[in-house]
């Protein structure tokens, strides 16, 4: 049986022509007419003037940091349930990530304990040079809050939007709310250029800035001259073409992964022990990837259990994030709270996702989940009988 795989690639009709026009154009650099159609037309798709395509979503937070000054021994905030891409860039800048625990309600950095944090650094005169919030798994964060908090003290916030592209909070799409807001089109997102990412902004300097150092910061000379140390972080041309196709068609991916995650919803939610990553009232989220939560003892497996006999189905499902304050290479930074995060490591699992999944597919993994729970019942019940001696 073929493999269902969690968030596969998923082309529209005009990809493969937008990439034959830049062969036939013989733009296979990382820059052109793609590029640029790309980054005006993203801008307008999220209603932020400025866009500046870029290689990864991860090569985009590290160009925010580096715009917003973050250097040697800073330190930025960041929500611990997260892909480690969030994080990282913090590191390459020579600061230090300070990790902040998830609200149980949104699955999104507790702007509770932000606000701690915030207030308890400020008094020891070492606020964070930026906070980094995270739109988990395409649910935007709380921003009239967030932003409210971080404007106290003067923190600008980065919005990574990696996920979230497409959904909205209070009618306005992801990636309108940070000093510069991140997107990804890695290969499992909701929409792919193979790989490549964006940072927009409100701000033009910001976004001329970031082209700058995204390409080997080089000076405005007749020749090669350099005054401070650059990147290589531009969008090819070939595949800003692949990212206007995609797109185009946006907004049939969002329906179609919102419409996957309510038909689960339907199909799994009588079952004990299930619960799915609540959405907030806020915004419309994107429903990248459907997130279920499972108590073992109602359902009668794990959620190690439950991926195990998924993959045995040749089906991929991933656990929710493992936090980064658990992850080794970060062992030794600051977490405010965790044990949220890490619960909901213990016992959540991302389901396949993919905007392409058929009925056949779907009933499959409708299939397996259910089975799972019906096995368990029918292996209590025979422990039952046979302590009775039945
Ligand atoms: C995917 C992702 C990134 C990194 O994007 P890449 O394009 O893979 O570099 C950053 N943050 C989050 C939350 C992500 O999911």
């Amino acid at each position: 049986m073929k493999r269902i795989y969690l968030s596969p690639p998923h082309l529209g009709a005009d990809e493969f022509e937008l990439v034959k026009d830049a062969f036939a154009s013989n733009w296979i650099a990382p820059l052109g007419p793609h590029v640029d159609a790309f980054e005006q037309e993203f801008a307008h798709a999220i209603g932020v003037p400025y866009a500046a395509a870029l290689s990864s979503g991860t090569a985009a937070i590290h160009l925010a940091l580096q715009l917003l000054g973050v250097g040697r021994g800073d330190a930025v905030i960041c929500p611990t349930l997260t892909f480690c891409a969030s994080a990282n860039p913090i590191t390459y800048q020579g600061a230090t990530p300070i990790f902040i625990d998830s609200d149980p309600d949104t699955w999104n950095m507790d702007p509770g304990l932000l606000a701690e944090e915030l207030h308890d650094r400020a008094k020891r005169n070492r606020l964070p040079k930026a906070v980094i919030c995270v739109d988990l798994y395409g649910q935007c964060a709380d921003y009239d809050v967030m932003l409210d908090i971080c404007a106290r003290y003067e923190v600008p916030l980065i919005e990574d939007a990696a996920e979230a592209l497409g959904a909205t909070y209070r009618g306005k799409p992801a990636g309108r709310f940070g000093a510069c807001s991140v997107f990804s089109f890695n290969g499992n997102k909701i929409i792919t250029t193979s790989g490549g990412g964006m940072l927009v902004s409100e701000n033009a300097r910001h976004i001329e800035r970031a082209r700058f150092l995204a390409t080997q910061a080089r000076d405005p000379a007749p020749h090669y001259q350099h005054s401070v140390v650059g990147n290589n972080y531009r969008l090819s041309n070939v595949l800003a073409a692949i990212g206007r196709g995609q797109l185009r068609i946006l907004a049939d991916r969002v329906a179609a992964r919102r419409r996957l995650f309510d038909r689960y919803r339907a199909a799994l939610e009588d079952l004990p022990g299930i619960k799915f990553m609540p959405q907030a009232a806020y915004g419309e989220p994107n429903a990248w990837l459907t997130c279920i939560t499972i108590d073992p003892t109602e359902f009668g497996a794990t959620r190690q259990n439950l991926q195990h006999v998924l993959d045995d189905a040749n089906i991929e499902s991933r656990p929710v994030w493992k936090p980064l304050h658990l992850q080794p290479v970060f062992a030794g930074c600051a977490c405010r709270g965790g044990d949220v995060a890490s619960d909901l490591f213990e016992r959540g699992l991302c389901l396949p996702s993919g905007s392409a999944m058929t009925d056949d597919e779907f009933d499959r993994v409708i299939g397996v989940i259910r089975g799972v729970h019906e096995d368990a019942n029918k292996i209590m019940a025979y422990k039952i009988m046979n302590a009775i001696g039945v």
